[in-house]
């Protein structure tokens, strides 16, 4: 973070600035702690997280006593400077409970009202028909294709995939825009299905898809054998 950064902090409004830290490589919010100045240069200088105890009005190196050390990785101040993420390498666990998180305790939350309905248009199409699938899954598969696609299993649901794929090809080779629109849809479906059906969202598709642009097809296909 650079030097110009901190100073864009006012500590005289809020003498103790909220800390998150975020596991670098899993992304895992791990826990929310408070830094106070001092707190903040000793975590700049040291690259070890320092934090500032409310409880017992203190500076607080992390893992003192646990030797749970937090290296610091990277550091970012938020819109207006008032709060700070790091991303950090966590030594054993960052809760004091032995928990690897300090976020265990989970609440119950009023499940999302049904989109109403211009908000559904916001929505991808993709999207509409993930919640669909997921909803079939507790459907009467007599009264509903899907539910019985589903309930029947992967064999049923991926032979459909290959079978439309199939006709796609077909539709293409005819040259007939109509039937390939039509088949693409068909095939995208049953696709989207099979994905469903291991909770795989289709977002995560399209950001496979993002993650590979600006590389080339062979750069690509490299980085897919480092794996
Ligand atoms: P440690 O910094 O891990 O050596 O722990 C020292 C003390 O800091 C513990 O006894 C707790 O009081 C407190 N502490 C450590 N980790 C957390 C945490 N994630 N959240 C709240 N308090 C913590
Ligand atoms: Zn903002
Ligand atoms: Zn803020
Ligand atoms: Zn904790």
């Amino acid at each position: 973070m650079s030097s110009t950064l901190i100073h864009s902090i006012d500590w005289n409004t809020s003498p103790l600035l909220p800390v998150i830290a975020q596991d670098i490589k899993s992304g895992e919010v791990l826990m929310l702690a408070y830094m106070n100045q001092e707190a903040l240069s000793l975590t700049l200088q040291t690259g070890l997280a320092h934090y500032y105890s409310r409880s017992r009005q203190s500076l607080w190196k992390k893992g003192e006593t646990s030797g749970h050390l937090q290296h610091v990785k990277e550091a970012y101040l938020d819109c207006d400077s008032d709060t700070l993420l790091l991303k950090i390498e966590q030594e054993g666990v960052a809760c004091h409970t032995g928990r690897p998180s300090c976020f265990f305790n989970r609440i119950d939350v009023e499940e999302t009202p049904k989109e109403p309905a211009q908000e559904i248009a916001a929505y991808s199409i993709s999207d509409k028909i993930y919640h669909i699938i997921q909803e079939r899954k507790k459907a009467d598969p007599k009264s509903s294709y899907v539910a019985s696609l589903l309930q029947k299993g992967d064999n049923s649901i991926l032979k459909k995939v290959v079978e439309e794929a199939g006709e796609f090809c077909f539709a293409c080779k005819d040259n007939d825009n109509k039937e390939i629109i039509y088949e693409a849809a068909d095939l995208m479906f049953h696709a989207l299905v099979a994905l469903g059906a291991k909770n795989i969202h289709p977002s995560l598709i399209s950001k496979e898809l993002e993650r590979r642009f600006g590389l080339s097809g062979i750069e690509e296909k490299n980085s897919r054998n480092e794996h």
